[in-house]
Protein backbone atom coordinates (compact mmCIF):
# COMPACT_ATOMS: atom_id res chain seq x y z
CA UNK A 1 0.00 0.00 0.00
CA UNK A 2 0.97 3.92 -0.68
CA UNK A 3 2.71 5.50 1.68
CA UNK A 4 -0.12 8.51 1.23
CA UNK A 5 -2.60 5.61 1.63
CA UNK A 6 -1.24 3.35 4.32
CA UNK A 7 -3.58 4.82 6.98
CA UNK A 8 -6.61 4.46 5.35
CA UNK A 9 -8.54 1.85 6.73
CA UNK A 10 -9.96 2.59 10.35
CA UNK A 11 -13.41 2.70 10.74
CA UNK A 12 -13.46 4.73 13.80
CA UNK A 13 -12.82 8.19 11.72
CA UNK A 14 -14.67 10.75 11.13
CA UNK A 15 -16.94 11.52 7.98
CA UNK A 16 -14.52 14.13 7.97
CA UNK A 17 -11.14 12.18 7.77
CA UNK A 18 -12.73 9.88 5.45
CA UNK A 19 -13.63 12.21 3.07
CA UNK A 20 -10.49 14.06 3.50
CA UNK A 21 -8.52 10.96 2.42
CA UNK A 22 -10.72 9.61 -0.19
CA UNK A 23 -10.57 13.38 -1.91
CA UNK A 24 -6.41 13.28 -1.12
CA UNK A 25 -6.11 10.48 -2.78
CA UNK A 26 -7.97 11.12 -5.84
CA UNK A 27 -6.39 14.51 -5.89
CA UNK A 28 -3.00 13.06 -5.76
CA UNK A 29 -3.58 10.70 -8.77
CA UNK A 30 -5.29 13.24 -11.01
CA UNK A 31 -1.80 15.38 -10.46
CA UNK A 32 0.08 11.89 -11.61
CA UNK A 33 -2.42 11.72 -14.11
CA UNK A 34 -1.92 15.09 -15.67
CA UNK A 35 0.91 17.30 -13.70
CA UNK A 36 1.08 20.18 -15.94
CA UNK A 37 -2.46 21.98 -16.50
CA UNK A 38 -2.51 24.05 -19.63
CA UNK A 39 -3.04 27.97 -19.33
CA UNK A 40 -6.58 27.50 -20.21
CA UNK A 41 -7.47 25.03 -17.93
CA UNK A 42 -6.02 27.27 -15.61
CA UNK A 43 -8.17 30.18 -16.68
CA UNK A 44 -11.14 27.40 -16.81
CA UNK A 45 -10.63 27.35 -12.69
CA UNK A 46 -10.12 30.78 -11.69
CA UNK A 47 -12.89 31.76 -14.02
CA UNK A 48 -15.15 28.98 -11.79
CA UNK A 49 -13.81 30.78 -8.86
CA UNK A 50 -15.31 33.84 -9.85
CA UNK A 51 -18.54 32.13 -10.81
CA UNK A 52 -18.66 30.34 -7.73
CA UNK A 53 -18.33 33.86 -5.86
CA UNK A 54 -20.41 36.16 -7.64
CA UNK A 55 -23.23 33.94 -8.17
CA UNK A 56 -23.23 32.76 -4.67
CA UNK A 57 -23.09 35.90 -3.45
CA UNK A 58 -26.18 36.16 -1.28
CA UNK A 59 -25.88 32.94 -0.01
CA UNK A 60 -22.51 33.83 1.42
CA UNK A 61 -23.57 36.93 3.12
CA UNK A 62 -26.20 35.67 4.39
CA UNK A 63 -24.36 32.33 5.75
CA UNK A 64 -21.47 34.77 7.18
CA UNK A 65 -23.63 37.08 9.08
CA UNK A 66 -25.97 33.87 10.43
CA UNK A 67 -22.30 32.30 11.94
CA UNK A 68 -21.44 35.62 13.57
CA UNK A 69 -24.76 36.86 14.65
CA UNK A 70 -24.72 39.74 12.56
CA UNK A 71 -21.93 40.71 10.10
CA UNK A 72 -21.91 43.99 7.78
CA UNK A 73 -23.28 42.93 5.03
CA UNK A 74 -21.17 46.01 3.19
CA UNK A 75 -18.23 44.19 5.37
CA UNK A 76 -18.95 40.94 3.56
CA UNK A 77 -19.14 42.57 0.04
CA UNK A 78 -16.18 44.53 0.81
CA UNK A 79 -13.71 42.14 2.21
CA UNK A 80 -14.95 38.92 0.87
CA UNK A 81 -16.10 39.37 -2.32
CA UNK A 82 -14.99 42.64 -4.04
CA UNK A 83 -11.34 41.24 -2.35
CA UNK A 84 -11.49 37.65 -3.54
CA UNK A 85 -12.70 38.71 -7.27
CA UNK A 86 -10.47 41.28 -7.63
CA UNK A 87 -7.50 38.78 -6.57
CA UNK A 88 -8.55 36.23 -9.15
CA UNK A 89 -9.20 38.70 -11.91
CA UNK A 90 -5.45 40.00 -11.11
CA UNK A 91 -4.25 36.31 -11.05
CA UNK A 92 -5.95 35.74 -14.74
CA UNK A 93 -4.16 39.37 -16.42
CA UNK A 94 -1.01 37.68 -15.31
CA UNK A 95 -1.07 34.27 -15.73
CA UNK A 96 0.52 33.85 -19.00
CA UNK A 97 3.77 35.93 -17.61
CA UNK A 98 3.86 33.92 -14.39
CA UNK A 99 3.83 30.59 -16.22
CA UNK A 100 6.69 31.91 -18.70
CA UNK A 101 10.25 30.34 -17.40
CA UNK A 102 12.60 33.07 -16.14
CA UNK A 103 15.70 33.28 -18.17
CA UNK A 104 18.24 33.76 -15.99
CA UNK A 105 22.43 34.61 -16.81
CA UNK A 106 24.94 31.77 -17.78
CA UNK A 107 28.50 32.22 -16.72
CA UNK A 108 30.70 33.31 -19.39
CA UNK A 109 33.17 29.99 -19.29
CA UNK A 110 29.51 27.56 -19.64
CA UNK A 111 28.14 29.52 -22.88
CA UNK A 112 26.29 28.92 -25.01
CA UNK A 113 24.49 26.85 -22.72
CA UNK A 114 21.79 28.52 -21.08
CA UNK A 115 19.65 28.54 -17.55
CA UNK A 116 16.13 28.96 -16.71
CA UNK A 117 13.69 28.68 -14.09
CA UNK A 118 10.59 27.29 -15.16
CA UNK A 119 7.70 26.72 -12.41
CA UNK A 120 5.80 23.69 -12.07
CA UNK A 121 2.48 22.64 -10.04
CA UNK A 122 3.44 21.36 -6.57
CA UNK A 123 0.66 18.86 -7.00
CA UNK A 124 -2.01 19.14 -4.26
CA UNK A 125 -2.52 21.94 -1.81
CA UNK A 126 -3.84 21.75 1.43
CA UNK A 127 -5.66 25.01 2.92
CA UNK A 128 -6.74 25.61 6.21
CA UNK A 129 -9.01 28.80 6.99
CA UNK A 130 -10.11 30.72 9.87
CA UNK A 131 -13.13 32.33 10.82
CA UNK A 132 -12.38 35.69 10.85
CA UNK A 133 -12.89 36.35 6.95
CA UNK A 134 -13.86 32.98 5.84
CA UNK A 135 -14.88 33.53 2.36
CA UNK A 136 -11.65 35.20 1.54
CA UNK A 137 -9.69 33.18 3.21
CA UNK A 138 -10.36 30.16 1.67
CA UNK A 139 -10.36 31.24 -1.77
CA UNK A 140 -7.42 33.94 -2.22
CA UNK A 141 -5.08 30.70 -1.49
CA UNK A 142 -6.95 28.65 -3.28
CA UNK A 143 -6.62 30.63 -6.62
CA UNK A 144 -3.08 31.23 -6.27
CA UNK A 145 -3.10 27.77 -5.96
CA UNK A 146 -5.26 26.83 -8.95
CA UNK A 147 -2.87 29.38 -10.95
CA UNK A 148 -0.11 27.65 -10.29
CA UNK A 149 -2.32 24.59 -11.87
CA UNK A 150 -2.84 22.62 -8.33
CA UNK A 151 -5.10 20.25 -6.83
CA UNK A 152 -7.04 22.26 -3.85
CA UNK A 153 -8.27 20.59 -0.78
CA UNK A 154 -9.92 23.72 1.66
CA UNK A 155 -10.78 22.88 5.27
CA UNK A 156 -12.85 25.76 6.53
CA UNK A 157 -13.47 26.75 10.10
CA UNK A 158 -15.58 24.94 12.23
CA UNK A 159 -16.86 28.11 13.94
CA UNK A 160 -18.64 29.04 10.60
CA UNK A 161 -20.27 26.22 10.00
CA UNK A 162 -23.20 28.29 7.58
CA UNK A 163 -20.59 29.63 5.45
CA UNK A 164 -18.73 26.05 5.65
CA UNK A 165 -21.65 24.44 4.25
CA UNK A 166 -22.20 27.50 1.10
CA UNK A 167 -18.65 27.18 0.37
CA UNK A 168 -18.57 23.34 0.05
CA UNK A 169 -22.05 23.24 -1.93
CA UNK A 170 -20.86 26.34 -3.74
CA UNK A 171 -17.05 24.74 -4.76
CA UNK A 172 -18.70 21.03 -5.11
CA UNK A 173 -21.43 22.42 -7.70
CA UNK A 174 -18.64 24.49 -10.17
CA UNK A 175 -15.17 22.04 -9.86
CA UNK A 176 -14.43 18.18 -10.15
CA UNK A 177 -13.60 17.71 -7.11
CA UNK A 178 -10.67 16.02 -8.84
CA UNK A 179 -9.25 20.05 -9.11
CA UNK A 180 -10.49 21.66 -5.74
CA UNK A 181 -13.07 20.77 -2.94
CA UNK A 182 -14.14 21.38 0.87
CA UNK A 183 -13.77 18.91 3.48
CA UNK A 184 -15.75 19.97 6.55
CA UNK A 185 -15.10 18.70 10.16
CA UNK A 186 -14.30 19.86 13.67
CA UNK A 187 -10.60 20.02 15.36
CA UNK A 188 -10.07 16.28 14.77
CA UNK A 189 -10.51 16.77 10.90
CA UNK A 190 -7.94 19.41 11.07
CA UNK A 191 -5.44 17.78 12.82
CA UNK A 192 -5.74 14.70 10.16
CA UNK A 193 -5.47 17.57 7.63
CA UNK A 194 -2.52 18.58 9.16
CA UNK A 195 -0.73 15.11 9.01
CA UNK A 196 -1.74 14.48 5.39
CA UNK A 197 1.53 14.41 3.14
CA UNK A 198 0.18 17.53 1.06
CA UNK A 199 2.82 18.73 -1.45
CA UNK A 200 2.35 22.44 0.50
CA UNK A 201 0.16 23.40 3.48
CA UNK A 202 -1.00 27.02 4.18
CA UNK A 203 -2.44 27.59 7.56
CA UNK A 204 -4.37 30.72 8.13
CA UNK A 205 -5.10 31.10 11.90
CA UNK A 206 -3.26 31.77 15.52
CA UNK A 207 -0.03 31.26 16.32
CA UNK A 208 -0.56 28.86 18.79
CA UNK A 209 -1.93 26.36 16.41
CA UNK A 210 0.29 27.55 14.25
CA UNK A 211 2.87 25.91 15.75
CA UNK A 212 1.18 22.46 15.86
CA UNK A 213 0.28 22.97 12.19
CA UNK A 214 3.87 23.25 11.55
CA UNK A 215 5.03 19.92 13.76
CA UNK A 216 2.31 18.02 12.41
CA UNK A 217 3.53 19.10 9.15
CA UNK A 218 6.98 18.32 9.50
CA UNK A 219 6.60 14.82 10.21
CA UNK A 220 5.83 14.52 6.73
CA UNK A 221 8.52 17.34 5.55
CA UNK A 222 5.17 19.28 4.08
CA UNK A 223 6.24 22.61 3.31
CA UNK A 224 4.06 24.89 5.21
CA UNK A 225 2.67 28.97 4.37
CA UNK A 226 2.02 29.72 8.07
CA UNK A 227 -0.50 33.04 7.93
CA UNK A 228 -0.75 33.75 11.89
CA UNK A 229 -1.56 36.85 14.03
CA UNK A 230 -0.12 38.84 16.84
CA UNK A 231 -0.34 42.56 17.95
CA UNK A 232 -0.31 44.96 15.18
CA UNK A 233 0.79 48.73 16.56
CA UNK A 234 -0.21 51.65 15.04
CA UNK A 235 1.95 54.31 15.84
CA UNK A 236 1.09 58.13 15.96
CA UNK A 237 3.67 60.40 15.27
CA UNK A 238 4.55 63.42 16.63
CA UNK A 239 4.48 64.82 13.31
CA UNK A 240 0.38 63.27 12.51
CA UNK A 241 -2.57 65.02 11.72
CA UNK A 242 -4.42 63.56 14.72
CA UNK A 243 -7.76 63.82 13.40
CA UNK A 244 -7.14 61.91 10.42
CA UNK A 245 -4.85 58.67 11.91
CA UNK A 246 -7.56 58.81 14.56
CA UNK A 247 -10.59 58.41 12.01
CA UNK A 248 -8.64 55.82 10.08
CA UNK A 249 -7.45 54.07 13.30
CA UNK A 250 -10.99 53.72 14.54
CA UNK A 251 -12.15 52.37 11.15
CA UNK A 252 -9.15 49.87 11.07
CA UNK A 253 -10.30 47.99 14.89
CA UNK A 254 -14.02 48.47 14.21
CA UNK A 255 -14.18 46.59 10.73
CA UNK A 256 -15.65 42.76 11.43
CA UNK A 257 -15.40 44.55 15.18
CA UNK A 258 -11.56 43.88 15.40
CA UNK A 259 -11.84 40.41 14.20
CA UNK A 260 -9.68 40.97 11.65
CA UNK A 261 -5.82 39.73 11.59
CA UNK A 262 -4.33 42.95 10.24
CA UNK A 263 -6.71 45.02 13.22
CA UNK A 264 -4.33 48.22 14.67
CA UNK A 265 -4.00 46.16 18.18
CA UNK A 266 -2.41 48.83 20.29
CA UNK A 267 -1.62 52.15 19.29
CA UNK A 268 1.74 54.13 20.45
CA UNK A 269 0.91 57.97 21.09
CA UNK A 270 3.46 60.94 22.33
CA UNK A 271 2.56 61.11 25.76
CA UNK A 272 2.00 64.56 25.73
CA UNK A 273 -0.75 64.00 22.73
CA UNK A 274 -2.66 61.03 24.29
CA UNK A 275 -5.56 62.33 25.58
CA UNK A 276 -6.22 64.11 22.12
CA UNK A 277 -5.99 61.00 20.39
CA UNK A 278 -8.47 59.08 23.02
CA UNK A 279 -11.03 62.08 22.32
CA UNK A 280 -10.25 62.13 18.18
CA UNK A 281 -10.70 58.23 18.16
CA UNK A 282 -14.02 58.88 20.28
CA UNK A 283 -15.34 60.77 18.24
CA UNK A 284 -14.69 59.22 14.82
CA UNK A 285 -15.87 56.08 16.38
CA UNK A 286 -19.28 57.54 17.01
CA UNK A 287 -19.19 58.77 13.61
CA UNK A 288 -18.56 55.75 12.03
CA UNK A 289 -21.48 53.93 13.78
CA UNK A 290 -23.43 56.43 15.55
CA UNK A 291 -25.57 53.13 16.79
CA UNK A 292 -23.97 50.31 17.58
CA UNK A 293 -26.69 48.27 18.96
CA UNK A 294 -29.00 48.65 16.35
CA UNK A 295 -27.25 49.20 13.38
CA UNK A 296 -26.73 46.15 10.96
CA UNK A 297 -23.50 48.17 9.58
CA UNK A 298 -21.02 46.65 13.02
CA UNK A 299 -20.43 42.84 13.19
CA UNK A 300 -21.17 41.00 16.18
CA UNK A 301 -17.88 39.15 17.90
CA UNK A 302 -18.81 36.28 16.57
CA UNK A 303 -19.33 33.39 19.79
CA UNK A 304 -20.50 33.74 22.90
CA UNK A 305 -16.84 32.49 24.14
CA UNK A 306 -14.92 35.06 22.32
CA UNK A 307 -17.62 37.85 24.01
CA UNK A 308 -16.33 36.61 27.33
CA UNK A 309 -13.42 36.72 26.57
CA UNK A 310 -12.78 40.23 25.22
CA UNK A 311 -14.65 41.50 28.51
CA UNK A 312 -12.39 39.63 30.77
CA UNK A 313 -9.52 41.58 28.95
CA UNK A 314 -11.63 44.91 29.70
CA UNK A 315 -12.14 43.73 33.31
CA UNK A 316 -8.86 42.55 33.65
CA UNK A 317 -7.07 46.18 32.42
CA UNK A 318 -9.82 48.29 34.80
CA UNK A 319 -8.56 45.47 38.01
CA UNK A 320 -5.18 46.65 37.33
CA UNK A 321 -6.06 50.25 37.60
CA UNK A 322 -6.27 51.47 34.12
CA UNK A 323 -9.25 53.69 33.26
CA UNK A 324 -11.37 52.43 30.24
CA UNK A 325 -13.12 54.65 27.38
CA UNK A 326 -16.19 52.94 26.03
CA UNK A 327 -17.37 54.59 23.07
CA UNK A 328 -21.35 53.91 22.48
CA UNK A 329 -23.04 51.23 24.84
CA UNK A 330 -23.84 47.80 24.61
CA UNK A 331 -27.57 46.61 24.98
CA UNK A 332 -27.69 44.72 28.26
CA UNK A 333 -29.33 41.76 26.63
CA UNK A 334 -27.31 41.86 23.81
CA UNK A 335 -28.44 39.35 21.73
CA UNK A 336 -26.32 39.86 18.71
CA UNK A 337 -23.20 39.90 20.89
CA UNK A 338 -22.41 43.48 19.86
CA UNK A 339 -19.03 44.92 22.09
CA UNK A 340 -18.66 48.78 21.78
CA UNK A 341 -14.96 50.43 20.33
CA UNK A 342 -13.10 50.05 24.18
CA UNK A 343 -9.98 52.28 24.57
CA UNK A 344 -8.04 51.18 27.68
CA UNK A 345 -5.65 54.04 28.30
CA UNK A 346 -2.06 53.16 29.19
CA UNK A 347 -2.62 49.65 30.76
CA UNK A 348 0.08 48.12 32.70
CA UNK A 349 2.25 46.16 30.98
CA UNK A 350 1.33 42.14 32.96
CA UNK A 351 -2.48 42.91 31.92
CA UNK A 352 -3.96 40.57 29.62
CA UNK A 353 -5.19 43.01 27.05
CA UNK A 354 -1.30 43.89 26.65
CA UNK A 355 0.22 40.07 26.55
CA UNK A 356 -2.18 38.28 24.07
CA UNK A 357 -3.68 39.18 20.38
CA UNK A 358 -7.18 41.32 20.94
CA UNK A 359 -8.84 40.34 18.40
CA UNK A 360 -12.19 42.60 19.26
CA UNK A 361 -12.78 46.60 19.70
CA UNK A 362 -10.40 46.46 22.54
CA UNK A 363 -7.93 49.57 21.94
CA UNK A 364 -5.15 49.31 24.47
CA UNK A 365 -3.81 53.72 24.22
CA UNK A 366 -0.15 53.63 25.10
CA UNK A 367 1.96 56.63 26.06
CA UNK A 368 5.64 57.05 24.71
CA UNK A 369 8.10 60.07 25.20
CA UNK A 370 10.04 59.41 21.96
CA UNK A 371 10.74 57.13 19.11
CA UNK A 372 13.40 55.14 20.94
CA UNK A 373 11.12 54.37 23.27
CA UNK A 374 8.26 53.72 20.54
CA UNK A 375 11.45 51.14 18.99
CA UNK A 376 11.65 49.65 22.09
CA UNK A 377 8.44 48.86 22.65
CA UNK A 378 7.79 47.26 19.59
CA UNK A 379 11.07 45.37 19.25
CA UNK A 380 10.76 44.00 22.48
CA UNK A 381 7.44 41.72 21.34
CA UNK A 382 6.97 39.32 18.86
CA UNK A 383 7.67 40.30 15.01
CA UNK A 384 3.84 41.87 14.07
CA UNK A 385 1.89 40.87 11.15
CA UNK A 386 1.57 44.71 10.34
CA UNK A 387 2.47 47.82 11.39
CA UNK A 388 0.58 51.33 11.01
CA UNK A 389 2.90 54.73 11.00
CA UNK A 390 0.78 57.99 10.85
CA UNK A 391 2.84 61.45 10.20
CA UNK A 392 4.63 63.59 7.74
CA UNK A 393 8.22 63.59 8.34
CA UNK A 394 9.50 61.13 6.51
CA UNK A 395 12.80 60.88 7.88
CA UNK A 396 10.93 59.62 10.97
CA UNK A 397 9.46 57.07 9.06
CA UNK A 398 12.21 55.91 7.33
CA UNK A 399 14.15 54.96 11.01
CA UNK A 400 11.30 53.30 11.94
CA UNK A 401 10.05 51.08 9.39
CA UNK A 402 14.43 50.05 8.70
CA UNK A 403 14.20 49.71 12.73
CA UNK A 404 11.23 46.71 13.03
CA UNK A 405 10.71 44.17 11.59
CA UNK A 406 6.70 43.44 10.44
CA UNK A 407 4.29 41.94 7.89
CA UNK A 408 3.09 43.95 6.25
CA UNK A 409 3.30 47.87 6.39
CA UNK A 410 0.74 50.76 5.67
CA UNK A 411 1.89 54.39 5.84
CA UNK A 412 -1.36 56.94 7.09
CA UNK A 413 -3.82 54.35 7.03
CA UNK A 414 -4.57 50.50 7.79
CA UNK A 415 -5.66 47.23 6.47
CA UNK A 416 -4.81 48.39 3.04
CA UNK A 417 -1.40 46.84 2.14
CA UNK A 418 -3.72 43.66 2.23
CA UNK A 419 -5.65 44.43 -0.83
CA UNK A 420 -2.66 45.02 -2.89
CA UNK A 421 -2.09 42.36 -5.10
CA UNK A 422 1.15 43.45 -6.06
CA UNK A 423 2.17 43.23 -2.54
CA UNK A 424 3.32 39.88 -1.20
CA UNK A 425 1.12 39.08 2.30
CA UNK A 426 2.51 37.39 5.19
CA UNK A 427 4.34 37.66 8.59
CA UNK A 428 7.44 37.21 9.97
CA UNK A 429 8.85 35.66 12.97
CA UNK A 430 5.44 34.64 15.39
CA UNK A 431 3.33 36.56 12.77
CA UNK A 432 4.35 33.92 10.23
CA UNK A 433 6.02 32.36 7.46
CA UNK A 434 5.81 33.05 4.06
CA UNK A 435 3.77 35.21 1.76
CA UNK A 436 1.18 34.72 -0.96
CA UNK A 437 -0.99 37.56 -3.00
CA UNK A 438 -0.17 37.82 -6.75
CA UNK A 439 3.09 36.90 -7.71
CA UNK A 440 4.22 35.86 -4.12
CA UNK A 441 1.33 33.28 -4.44
CA UNK A 442 2.21 31.86 -7.66
CA UNK A 443 5.18 31.36 -6.52
CA UNK A 444 4.58 29.89 -2.99
CA UNK A 445 1.98 27.38 -4.79
CA UNK A 446 4.77 26.15 -7.60
CA UNK A 447 8.18 24.48 -7.77
CA UNK A 448 10.49 26.66 -9.53
CA UNK A 449 12.45 24.35 -10.67
CA UNK A 450 15.97 25.32 -11.88
CA UNK A 451 17.48 23.70 -15.33
CA UNK A 452 20.53 24.07 -16.95
CA UNK A 453 20.46 23.35 -20.56
CA UNK A 454 24.02 22.33 -21.57
CA UNK A 455 24.42 23.46 -25.45
CA UNK A 456 26.08 20.49 -28.17
CA UNK A 457 29.17 22.87 -28.64
CA UNK A 458 29.80 22.49 -24.90
CA UNK A 459 33.04 20.76 -24.14
CA UNK A 460 32.78 20.45 -20.39
CA UNK A 461 34.66 17.39 -20.93
CA UNK A 462 38.01 18.92 -20.98
CA UNK A 463 37.08 18.84 -16.81
CA UNK A 464 36.87 15.10 -16.81
CA UNK A 465 39.55 12.62 -15.32
CA UNK A 466 42.23 11.98 -16.02
CA UNK A 467 43.45 15.47 -14.48
CA UNK A 468 46.35 16.35 -16.90
CA UNK A 469 48.52 19.20 -17.59
CA UNK A 470 45.68 20.56 -20.13
CA UNK A 471 42.76 20.59 -17.04
CA UNK A 472 45.08 22.48 -15.23
CA UNK A 473 45.94 25.26 -18.01
CA UNK A 474 41.90 25.65 -18.65
CA UNK A 475 41.74 25.60 -15.11
CA UNK A 476 43.41 28.66 -14.37
CA UNK A 477 41.74 30.51 -17.19
CA UNK A 478 38.15 29.86 -16.11
CA UNK A 479 39.33 30.80 -12.38
CA UNK A 480 40.92 34.17 -14.14
CA UNK A 481 37.28 34.70 -16.09
CA UNK A 482 35.57 34.21 -12.71
P1 LIG B 1 -7.42 29.10 14.97
O1 LIG B 1 -5.93 29.00 14.95
O2 LIG B 1 -8.14 28.77 16.21
O3 LIG B 1 -8.07 28.19 13.82
C1 LIG B 1 -7.71 28.31 12.46
C2 LIG B 1 -8.09 27.03 11.73
O4 LIG B 1 -7.33 25.96 12.25
C3 LIG B 1 -9.54 26.60 11.84
O5 LIG B 1 -9.96 26.08 10.59
C4 LIG B 1 -9.51 25.50 12.87
O6 LIG B 1 -10.51 24.54 12.66
C5 LIG B 1 -8.17 24.86 12.59
N1 LIG B 1 -7.56 24.19 13.72
C6 LIG B 1 -7.75 24.43 15.04
N2 LIG B 1 -6.97 23.61 15.78
C7 LIG B 1 -6.27 22.85 14.89
C8 LIG B 1 -5.28 21.84 15.02
N3 LIG B 1 -4.83 21.43 16.20
N4 LIG B 1 -4.75 21.31 13.90
C9 LIG B 1 -5.17 21.74 12.69
N5 LIG B 1 -6.10 22.68 12.49
C10 LIG B 1 -6.65 23.23 13.59
O7 LIG B 1 -7.71 30.60 14.48
P2 LIG B 1 -9.10 31.33 14.40
O8 LIG B 1 -9.59 31.61 15.80
O9 LIG B 1 -10.00 30.63 13.45
O10 LIG B 1 -8.65 32.72 13.70
C11 LIG B 1 -8.14 33.77 14.43
C12 LIG B 1 -6.63 33.83 14.35
O11 LIG B 1 -6.22 33.77 13.01
C13 LIG B 1 -6.07 35.13 14.90
O12 LIG B 1 -4.88 34.85 15.61
C14 LIG B 1 -5.75 35.92 13.64
O13 LIG B 1 -4.76 36.91 13.81
C15 LIG B 1 -5.32 34.85 12.71
N6 LIG B 1 -5.51 35.27 11.34
C16 LIG B 1 -4.43 35.47 10.55
C17 LIG B 1 -4.61 35.91 9.25
C18 LIG B 1 -3.44 36.15 8.32
O14 LIG B 1 -3.70 36.23 7.13
N7 LIG B 1 -2.22 36.23 8.80
C19 LIG B 1 -5.89 36.12 8.75
C20 LIG B 1 -6.97 35.90 9.59
C21 LIG B 1 -6.78 35.45 10.87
Amino acid sequence: MPADTAHMENPTKSDGERSLERLFALQKKAHRDAPYPSYEERISNLDRLIRLTEANEEKFVNAISEDFGNRARHETIIAEIVVTVSGVKHAKKHLKKWMRPRKVSTPLHMLPAKSRIEPQPLGVIGIISPWNYPLQLALAPAAAALAAGNRVLIKPSELTPHLSEALFNAVTAEFDESVCAVVTGGVETGQAFTETPFDHLLFTGSTPVGVRVAQAAAKNLTPVTLELGGKSPAIVDKSADIAAAAKSIAHGKMMNAGQTCVAPDYVLTPGDRRDEVVSAIAEAARNLFPEIDTTQDYTSIVSDRHFSRLQSLVEDAKDKGADVVEVGSSNALNPQRKLPLTMVIDPPMDSAVMQEEIFGPILPIISISNETEALDFINDRDRPLALYWYGDDDTARDRVLQKTVSGGVTVNDTLWHVAQENLPFGGVGKSGIGAYHGTAGFETFSHMKPIFYQSRFANSSVMYPPYTEKTDKVLSIVRKIL
